[in-house]
């Protein structure tokens, strides 16, 4: 059973590779708000965290993190929501005005340089898979974690994880 979902997991990310085409567009359930990532995200975070579940309505929320300059808005203007985080410095979502619906999230404890993009609001939800899966010491028991994607019980280092391309991206972006 295990191996059977690697090989779909597998199977997702080569297509993932052979789809991108330098931008990938998102946007809200009704549709007023339209983006496009004009990068691939610098990684993806499963976040397991109860105010992820609280704000999502789900066991976990599915953000990739990528600098704010590779979203451009195509129609709509998000409108910005403040909500606690665990680290108790809060996140802003910014959501559709008419449908509400979170598209993406400023992170204080990340700079306003980065958002968090909802994963499932691109055109093709399943284009970025977790490459990690965080917070797990309030997972729902329910959920099972792939063998193969790094877990941790709260936050970690990019340091010890990122791509150092990844890094570098991260770097230029703040300096
Ligand atoms: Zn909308
Ligand atoms: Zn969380």
């Amino acid at each position: 059973m295990l191996l059977l979902f690697d090989i779909q997991y597998s199977k997702v990310v080569l297509i993932y590779e052979k789809k991108w085409e330098g931008a990938l567009k998102g946007q809200c359930s009704c549709g007023e708000v339209q983006f496009e990532m004009t990068e691939k995200p610098l990684f993806v975070h499963a976040c397991h965290c109860t105010n992820c579940q609280r704000q999502s309505g789900s066991a976990h929320a599915l953000n990739g993190m990528i600098e704010a300059k590779h979203i451009n808005l195509l129609s709509g203007q998000p409108e910005g929501a403040e909500v606690a985080t665990g680290s108790g410095q809060g996140q802003t979502i910014y959501r559709c005005p008419t449908c509400k619906i979170g598209l993406w999230s400023v992170y204080a404890a990340a700079s306003d340089k980065f958002f968090f993009v909802r994963i499932g609001t691109l055109e093709d939800p399943g284009s970025y898979p977790p490459d990690i899966n965080i917070f797990t010491k309030s997972k729902q028991p329910w959920v099972p974690l792939m063998p193969d994607i790094p877990a941790t019980e709260g936050y970690y280092d990019a340091k010890e994880l990122w791509s150092q391309e990844a890094l570098a991206r991260m770097k230029a972006a703040v300096s």
